[in-house]
């Protein structure tokens, strides 16, 4: 059975940023319920249990048909949340370090010119995705960073990428504090990134 991670924090620990009410429904409401439903969709399946839920997604060919769009929807809710809340952090413990770090840093540089670039195709991506769905900045194939968007509960792991930092535009994930303003959303969100999180992420992709 897949189960619903703990946080690594408060749910108060990301305000002003993200308020405290968001945080709790959308991790023991929408999260809950992606894994109750990936659950059940995998009930009858238990070569299917006995993997986690990231080699699901990255061999999604493999899940039989008639669950396949189920297990893409919820293991994917399932899996984009569980990595979502790793890479967030306390504004407090962001005041000394609020950009990225080591490797993952001289890799931006080379990539996107600077990190403010990197910010700037992030943004786009993550306010031009129309209606639900992710932001990404992933390890792709070809072992470089590269930023996009995916709709719904799509996992870059299905297209063969390593997701690094991602960004929930879900209206589920800011409605509360931001209403229709989802740039301002996305503005505030590099306040929370956890960094090293995202270096650690990146560092084992990458070999
Ligand atoms: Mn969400």
């Amino acid at each position: 059975m897949y189960k619903l991670p703990n946080l690594p924090y408060a749910y108060n620990a990301l305000e002003p940023v993200i308020d405290a009410r968001t945080m709790e429904i959308h991790h023991t409401k929408h999260h809950q319920a992606y894994v109750d439903k990936l659950n059940a969709a995998v009930e009858k399946y238990p070569d299917l249990q006995a993997k986690s839920v990231e080699e699901l997604l990255m061999n999604l060919v493999e899940v039989p048909a008639e669950v396949r769009t189920a297990v893409q929807n919820h293991g994917g809710g399932h899996a984009n949340h569980s990595l979502f809340w790793t890479i967030l952090a306390p504004v407090d413990a962001n005041k000394v370090k609020d950009q990225p770090e080591g490797n993952l840093a001289a890799e931006v540089n080379k990539v996107f010119g600077s990190f403010d670039q990197l910010m700037e195709e992030f943004n786009t991506a993550a306010l031009n995705r129309f209606g639900s769905g992710w932001a990404w900045l992933v390890v792709n194939q070809d072992q470089k960073l590269q930023v996009f968007s995916t709709s719904n509960q799509e996992s870059p792991l299905s297209m063969g990428q390593i997701p690094i930092l991602t960004l929930d535009v879900w209206e589920h994930a800011y409605y509360l504090s931001y209403q229709n303003r989802r740039p301002d959303y996305i503005k505030a969100f590099w306040q929370i990134v956890n960094w090293s999180e995202v270096n650690r992420r990146f560092m084992a992709a990458m070999k």
